[in-house]
């Protein structure tokens, strides 16, 4: 049987695609990174400087947000305890929490790791709780990416934070029927959900029906587009699937048509190594084998030194064309 997610800020986003939504109760390995990033931010906003369990990158990309806070709160008090965080959100079950506030700048901050992510819906969230606590008029969010080097806020007045978390939290309340999303495939309910049923079940009539006549197929638009319709249906399943087979091939169990193959691991050197080859040869020509940087990975070393991006050392390669279903798929 279905069961919805708990609502609370950072399903916000997911729900509003889909008021079925269920996360994955085993954190990621990214978001087990992600809290032990925060951890180290919020001890040293505390004052604490001793931090056994982080990473030397991990105690850096803190630093960075730490430096960053001071800049924005200035000689503002800023707390980061957890019981100072807590934030009470109208109509949510349990208290949110924000990684630091300044009461008397009305803003909060959180730091967040990886790519950049629309975090829009969880702010709006936070901060209506917050000028709920403070009544306040306006609440700032400022949203650390430590490992972007990047700082992005969203200011909300309080009829708009209320509104656009409302709408979330209304359609959550109603429960619609469940509405396919690119977060199926991260989805506790997806075992028994009927909408990728449905599609699953469709799919594999189509391959299994006994004349399947692909050229016919390709050269019809109308049946190539139901035919990539189905064959999205069995991809939030494709990996639970894969992993299963290993195991069952692991225990020497057949699985007709599917063998493991083990490839010899990748070889590679650590940096430590070339370390003496660049102090021999140069940075410019070890570089040539390293080959092109990306924006991003760019951008964050002009950060960590202290520099503007060279517009002009920034090229385009070339473009991609890629397929997606439209409208948003059922
Ligand atoms: S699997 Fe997808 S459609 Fe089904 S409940 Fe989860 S998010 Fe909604």
């Amino acid at each position: 049987m279905l069961r919805q997610g708990i609502l609370r800020p950072s399903n916000l986003p997911k729900l509003k695609l889909c008021a079925w939504f269920r996360p994955e109760e085993e954190p990621s390995k990214a978001a087990v990174r992600g809290s032990s990033v925060d951890a180290i931010y919020r001890q040293m906003l505390i004052g604490l400087t001793d931090f056994p369990s982080g990473t030397a990158a991990d105690i850096q990309a803190a630093d960075w947000a730490v430096g960053q806070t001071d800049q924005i709160a200035g000689k503002n008090k800023v707390l980061a305890r957890k019981e100072e965080c807590a934030v009470t959100i109208p109509g949510f079950p349990k208290p949110g929490e924000v990684d630091a506030l300044c009461r008397k700048l009305f803003c909060s901050f959180d730091l967040k790791t990886g790519q950049w992510y629309d975090y829009r819906l969880q702010m709006a969230a936070y901060a209506w709780g917050l000028m709920t606590m403070y009544f306040a008029e306006t609440w700032t969010t400022w949203l650390l990416f430590c490992d972007l080097r990047r700082v992005y806020h969203y200011t909300f007045t309080y009829a708009e934070a209320a509104r656009v978390v409302l709408e979330v939290v209304h359609a959550y309340e109603a429960a619609p029927p469940p509405t396919f999303n690119s977060y199926c495939a991260w989805c506790d309910n997806a075992g028994e959900c009927p909408v990728l049923i449905n599609r699953a079940d469709e799919a594999l009539a189509l391959t299994e029906k006994p004349k399947f006549d692909f050229p016919a197929l390709l050269a019809n638009a109308q049946r190539l587009g139901s035919f990539l319709t189905a064959c999205r249906a069995v991809e939030p399943y494709q990996q639970q699937a894969t992993d299963r087979a290993k195991e069952y091939l692991l225990q020497k169990v057949d699985v007709p048509g599917w063998s493991l193959i083990t490839r010899s691991p990748g070889k590679y050197v650590e940096l430590a190594a070339v370390l003496p080859i660049v102090n021999k040869l140069g940075a410019e020509r070890i570089l040539q084998e390293y080959g092109h940087l990306s924006l991003a990975k760019y951008e964050k070393l002009c950060a960590e030194a202290g520099l503007t991006p060279d517009a002009a050392a920034i090229k385009t390669g070339a473009g991609a064309t890629y397929l997606r279903s439209a409208p948003e798929l059922k």
